[in-house]
């Protein structure tokens, strides 16, 4: 497991630059394979899936092609969904916030045609879009191919799973001879290689090959969680676990540093170890988890590399690590010499399906859990609280201690098992409010393969353009949560961060206009210009009729299904 700087791989300046911003430690596995052969101009087959960097393995290079000063359409990359099509505009954007003059558009169905027209001829040099969609344009001339250089078709396993086959083969049909074709699937069926076959040239294969490993004998749990509860489940398990030491891996530099002032600002003693910290700085902190002042390392995979600290009682994946690799060799932190050690995953959407594959590949058990509700918590630091009173109890004088309580049995209106209550909820803190919906265990990751990702609820395709995206459940990360909330509809907002819209904006006009209660709002996920919201399946269409006229800070906003509407 050699990791790969990104420094390493010549990159753009800019580039690097934006990828720091980003916090990537280190490139993941597929980047630091495909980056260089795409860059080599080679035509790419890349066998990889969602979560393990590959947005960011093609769209690096493709940054590296595209001429700013020719303000002609030179990419096109295919992806099956739309919001899928937004995630990837999205990164890509990121990935290029300090090469000037480089215009990313999605486009997809759904959308109003003439903003996409208008978007098409200010200048787009890389549309990111659905194919029934990009067609259209095509036909339409609004897309015109002469200047387009590179194809890329993101997930084509999924894009064939959607009925888009067609579509694909007639855009890779009208594209420029002289062009690269990169194509990233998780699975290669035969469609699939056949299209490889038909419109790739001598292509490279690229895909990471995994290695015998052996898995230590560790307890493994996982949970099931929000994006914005994330820091809350960490603080019940470390409360109900109470491990003296922890090892926390993020997947980012930046990830590393919230987590920590998160934790912080909760009263934990954790601190950060990523490749941004001096040889000084990092000696500090090993030396002060290694004496246990600091309870909870928070680290990155590469950073965590080589640390040696036998006495580590648990190991929590706040991200789900993007290499199976990764996770072995996480887990492995804990349970030595001899120890008995325990890993918590907490995954978001459908980062289960990585665990599951992460499970199936590694050959073991991950159990799922219920997050513990605060009545759990409570249960176990009274008890905590009960046991360290009975030691007192049996080791040491409390005559004193009687007579104060004798006393104010005496004077006040109580009894004395009054004051003991008392006295144990003041030594167990503030409670606060359960905000998360526990109890609940997580769904088996032997069971998904049953409710999953094909596991019906996906029509094929049988229009075109508009109906891009149709019955899809597809998704990822935060932005697909639903996929374990069946009772949640997502509802898209044609607004975004770019409006100086916040979160807390659209709670409120949902709320406020439709009359359900803010609680009852699901994930909200703000992009530059979109924003998708959970809301109750049962609420959904009496939120669309509420929000049909209204204004959020002023400006017009068009709120409808995310999802087609099919379901
Ligand atoms: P993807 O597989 O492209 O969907 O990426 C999954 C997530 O990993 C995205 O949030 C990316 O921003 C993030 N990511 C991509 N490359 C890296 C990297 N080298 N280090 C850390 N995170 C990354």
């Amino acid at each position: 497991m050699e990791a790969v700087r990104f420094d390493e791989l010549e990159l753009d300046d800019r580039i690097l630059r934006a990828v720091t911003d980003m916090g990537f430690e280190a490139a993941s596995p597929i980047q630091a394979q495909a980056i260089p052969v795409q860059m080599e101009g080679r035509d790419i087959v890349g066998q990889a899936q969602t979560g393990t960097g590959k947005t960011a393995a093609f769209g690096i290079p493709l940054l590296q092609k595209i001429d700013p000063d020719c303000r002609k359409l030179q990419a096109i990359a295919l992806c099956p969904t739309r919001e899928l099509a937004i995630q990837v505009a999205d990164e890509i954007r990121k990935l290029a916030k300090y090469m000037h003059g480089i215009k990313v558009l999605p486009i997809y169905g759904g959308q109003d045609i003439a903003r996409q027209i208008r978007g098409l001829k200010d200048g787009t040099q890389i549309v990111i879009g659905t194919p029934g969609r990009v067609m259209d344009h095509m036909r339409r001339k609004t897309i015109r191919c002469d200047h387009i250089h590179t194809v890329i078709m993101d997930e084509a396993d999924e894009m064939l799973n959607m009925g888009f086959l067609e579509d694909m083969e007639t855009i890779l049909s009208q594209l420029p001879e002289e062009r690269q074709t990169v194509m990233f699937s998780a699975t290669m069926p035969s469609e699939i290689q056949n299209i490889a076959r038909r419109f790739q040239k001598n292509p490279v294969t690229v895909k990471v090959v995994k290695k015998e490993l052996t898995v230590p004998k560790v307890t493994q749990y996982y949970y099931e969680v929000k994006p914005k509860t994330k820091v809350e489940v960490m603080c019940r398990l470390l409360d109900m676990y109470a491990p003296k030491l922890s090892i926390a891996f993020c997947n980012t530099k930046r990830q590393v540093d919230d987590l920590v002032q998160d934790l912080q600002g909760r009263g934990y003693f954790a601190e950060g170890l990523h490749g941004d910290l001096k040889q000084m700085q990092r000696d500090r902190v090993m030396s002060s988890f290694r004496n246990g002042t600091t309870e909870i390392l928070v680290a990155t995979d590469v950073a965590a590399r080589g640390i040696d600290v036998d006495n580590v009682e648990a190991v929590f994946n706040y991200d789900i690590p993007q290499d199976d690799e990764y996770y072995v060799h996480r887990i492995g932190r804990t349970g030595r010499a001899g120890k008995d050690g325990i890993a918590f995953s907490l995954v978001v959407g459908r980062e289960v399906y990585k665990l599951r594959d992460i499970q199936r590949y590694c050959k073991t058990k991950i159990i799922p859990q219920a997050i513990p509700s605060l009545d759990d918590i409570t249960a176990i630091k009274a008890e905590k609280i009960m046991e360290q009173a009975m030691d007192l109890i049996r080791d040491t004088d409390l005559t004193k201690m009687v007579n104060l309580i004798e006393r104010a049995v005496l004077t006040e209106e109580c009894t004395s098992l009054d004051v003991a209550a008392a006295l144990l909820k003041l030594s167990m803190g503030e409670e606060n409010e359960d905000i998360i919906d526990s109890g609940r265990p997580a769904r088996s990751l032997d069971d998904l393969d049953r409710y999953g990702r094909d596991g019906g609820g996906r029509g094929r395709r049988d229009g075109r353009g508009s109906r891009d995206g149709k019955g899809s459940r597809y998704g990822r990360d935060s932005r697909y949560d639903r996929e374990g909330r069946e009772d949640m509809a997502r509802l898209f907002v044609n607004i975004g961060k770019n409006q100086n819209i916040r979160p807390g904006d659209v709670l409120g006009a949902v709320a406020g206009e439709s009359g359900i209660s803010g609680k009852l709002v699901g994930s909200i996920d703000m992009y530059d210009n979109y924003t998708f919201v959970d809301v109750p399946r049962e609420y959904a269409d009496a939120v669309l009729r509420a929000m049909k006229d209204v204004k959020i800070k002023g400006k017009n906003v068009h709120v409808e299904k995310a999802n087609g509407k099919g379901r």
